[in-house]
């Protein structure tokens, strides 16, 4: 599933090849995805010029003068930037085709269909991207902040970590990992951990995000291609998908259980 470094490679590959092209057209294979799709992305975005490809936790906005088509990956979207004469394969659901000599076409690709391609009108904000916490990335999330919002919390750091009111784009992976790295363990109550603590945990994800975007950053030529699967890549993982296995730190098997209904896996002797 594309995790917050895999959509921002996304939207890296992608902004080169897009930004500053008109819509041409919009060619919608099927009526929705996750949820329909609303007429406007077919009404309004042809003629309008692309000014920006922005992030906002997992989701892309493409940004026009009419508005903002909002895109979501879930969990097995893709995009690519193709010639228009590429022929349509399996689950090719949409084409925004772009003006210029190349004669492109921006694909979106999704078996799976968790995906979704809604419509944000100028001066809005979807009610899907209210009540979001800071990007990860910004210097509006670190360890104070962390702390002062997590006095008198009782649910497991974990669980708090993953609440997308706290912070975007740290879903299951990312969280078992800086948790290892800061050596916290995921059970412990939100609000018993420590200023110095929680330093160590915004540290940790922010590493943790820019090493994967950093690597992400070598399939970026891929978003040209019709093959493979741009924006997905292998990561060295230290604790997730690990349990039972040695911890890579002290050696003693790491424990894995369920903590809200997600899969998690810490060592009990490192993190505490
Ligand atoms: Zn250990």
């Amino acid at each position: 599933m594309p995790e917050l470094p895999e959509v921002e490679t996304t939207r890296r590959g992608l902004a080169p090849h897009i930004e500053g092209r008109r819509i041409r057209s919009v060619t919608l294979r099927r009526p929705d995805l996750r949820w329909p799709i609303p007429p406007d992305i077919t009404q309004a975005l042809p003629g309008q010029r692309i000014d920006a490809v922005r992030r906002r936790a997992k989701y892309l906005l493409i940004d026009t003068a009419a508005g903002s088509a909002l895109l979501h990956l879930g969990m097995s979207g893709s995009l690519r930037v193709l010639p228009a004469a590429t022929p349509v394969t399996a689950h090719d659901h949409v084409d925004i085709t772009l003006d210029g000599a190349e004669g492109r076409v921006l694909r979106f690709n999704d078996p799976r269909r968790f995906g979704c391609l809604l419509w944000q009108p100028v001066g809005e904000i979807h009610p899907l991207l209210q009540g979001l916490g800071p990007e990860p990335l910004s210097d509006a999330f670190d360890g104070d902040y962390l702390f002062a919002l997590s006095r008198g919390r009782k649910a497991p750091v974990k669980t708090f970590l993953m609440d997308q009111a706290v912070v975007v784009g740290v879903g299951n992976i990312y969280a078992a990992e800086s948790l290892f790295r800061a050596g916290i363990s995921p059970l412990r109550a939100a609000g018993k951990v420590s200023r110095e603590r929680y330093v160590a945990l915004a540290g940790a994800v922010k590493e943790i995000l820019a090493c994967a975007i950093t690597r992400g950053g070598t399939t970026l030529r891929d978003f040209l291609s019709p093959d493979g699967a741009p924006g997905y890549f292998e990561q060295e993982l230290s604790a997730y998908g690990r349990g039972g296995e040695p911890c890579p730190r002290c050696g003693r098997p790491m424990k894995h259980a369920s903590i809200g209904q997600r899969a998690t896996v810490w060592c009990g002797h490192c993190q505490r």
